[in-house]
């Protein structure tokens, strides 16, 4: 109904306000007026009283009064508003009036009555007489409805002071709510470091701020991170793409031996092939991140996924020297077999990687318990304590130049671990720097275990 809510606010406060006021001003009056008439009933049955004591039949004159003269001027006023009598002889035409004018036909049956604003007792005197003493009731609601006037005025008056105070309240209330939307509106993309100022927002709109900042705060490391990441996937796919570039330039320039040709060939091979390795971990990082890969569901065997990776990477392990063992029993748990063996390929190829010449990769499949472990460790370099909170980080590597070397992305790791925790596991490593490195992979063991449901969701996505 209204636009502010201190509008609405005041609205509602000043509707409660003005109907207990009135609630509260009628029972006041009622009461008031209830008492006032039962005071001037009370009076006027005293008068009544003492009138049928002092009052008798008279043969000659028809009523006789032995009345004290004071009482008999209260009637004799001149005044309007004075109490009046009238009594009644029994024999017809018989009427004796206070003062002229009054009404005087028929005598009217005992008891009290309204009649043309006046009230009005009539009683039954001694020898059949009746009499009747009454007052005008003008005077007594004029001084009511002076009151209530009166009234009038000073609900007016509290109404105002309560609307102004209400409002100066209300203002004040709300104005921690303008500065938080002052300062949340100042928030951009631009600006994510601006914040709410927690300390001049007072009780529970302070804890609101301090959630909104949070959120900013989420908000603000969500945009650096994907700042972050869209820098370095162009800056990783900048370097093959210029040695891509530059070859062909220089194939160009003048005419080539086949040799020749075939060299400037083979270096653009290899640079597409890595910006082919770069591009298709970013997608599958992308499409985690949208919750778009469903996993498949099936019953593996870890080491039937182990053996399998191994066999491919043999060549690539003789190649550099290195003695490739696998090791441990069979294994069973539920989840897609081409993203485990992605996991395997990766933790393989790293461990020959970042090897020494000479060196050993051991890998090992068991069960402990509830979970199936995969185990790959290396005899190389290990992993310095300052990079290992980052090493499953997007494009983190510790030696840049080593790992495009080895035509690695800085995405492998990544990925793994997506596909880890997709499947409800975990994935974590030792390393002790000069001796080796040891990477764990936990998954829950057997089948009917593994990814909970298909279409399976992503994970938040990998720092
Ligand atoms: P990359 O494609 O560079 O191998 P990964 O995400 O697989 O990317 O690994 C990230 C970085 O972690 C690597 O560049 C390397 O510096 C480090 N790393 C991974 N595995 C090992 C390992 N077994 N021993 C030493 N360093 C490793």
């Amino acid at each position: 109904m209204f636009r502010s809510i201190r509008a609405s606010l005041l609205f509602w406060y000043a509707l409660i306000l003005a109907l207990v006021l009135a609630a509260f001003g009628a029972v006041l009056y009622h009461q008031l007026r209830r008492s006032a008439f039962q005071e001037v009933e009370a009076r006027l049955w005293g008068l009544a009283q003492a009138l049928a004591g002092g009052t008798e039949r008279d043969g000659e004159k028809g009523v006789e009064m032995e009345l004290p003269e004071d009482f008999l001027r209260t009637f004799r006023d001149q005044d309007k508003d004075a109490p009046y009598y009238v009594i009644w002889g029994p024999a017809p035409g018989q009427v004796f009036p206070s003062r002229p004018g009054l009404e005087t036909s028929p005598p009217p049956p005992a008891g009290l009555r309204d009649r043309d604003g006046r009230r009005e007792v009539v009683l039954e005197g001694r020898d059949g007489l009746r009499i009747l003493v009454g007052q005008r009731t003008r005077k007594v609601l004029e001084k009511l409805h002076r009151f209530l006037g009166k009234m009038i005025l000073a609900g007016a008056g509290v109404m105002i002071l309560a609307l102004a105070g209400g409002g100066f309240l209300a203002s004040r209330a709300l104005g921690p709510v303008r500065r938080i939307s002052e300062a949340a509106s100042a928030i951009s993309a631009s600006n994510l470091s601006q914040r709410i100022d927690v300390a001049r927002t007072e009780s529970e709109l302070g804890r609101l701020a301090a959630t909104l900042n949070a959120t900013f705060d989420r908000l603000q490391e969500a945009f650096e991170r994907q700042r972050r990441f869209i820098a370095d996937a162009s800056h990783e796919l900048r370097t093959p793409l210029a040695v891509f570039h530059s070859n062909v330039e220089l194939a160009l320039r003048k005419d080539r031996t086949p040799e020749e040709y075939r060299a400037a060939l083979e270096v653009c091979l290899k640079a597409s092939r890595r910006m082919r390795g770069i591009v298709d971990g970013l997608l599958t990082l992308a499409r985690a991140d949208a919750g778009e890969i469903a996993l498949r569901r099936e019953p593996v065997d870890l080491k039937a996924v182990l053996e399998e990776t191994a066999a491919l990477l043999r060549p690539m392990a003789d190649e550099a020297g290195i003695v490739l063992e696998v090791s441990g029993g069979k294994a069973a748990v539920t989840g897609d077999p081409d993203r485990l063996r992605e996991v395997a390929t990766n933790l393989l190829t790293n461990a020959i990687r970042y090897n020494r010449p000479g060196g050993r990769v051991r890998a090992a499949v068991r069960v402990e318990g509830s979970q199936a472990v995969l185990e790959v460790s290396d005899t190389g370099p290990g992993i310095p304590e300052a990079d290992r909170p980052h090493i499953f980080e997007r494009f983190y590597r510790v030696d840049k130049a080593r790992s495009r070397e080895a035509g690695g992305s800085g995405l492998g790791l990544s990925i793994a671990k997506w596909i880890v925790e997709a499947h409800g596991g975990t994935i974590g490593f030792a390393s002790r720097v000069g001796e080796g490195t040891t990477f764990t992979v936990r998954l829950p063991a057997g089948p009917g275990s593994g990814p909970a449901a298909p279409p399976l969701t992503s994970p938040p996505p990998p720092a």
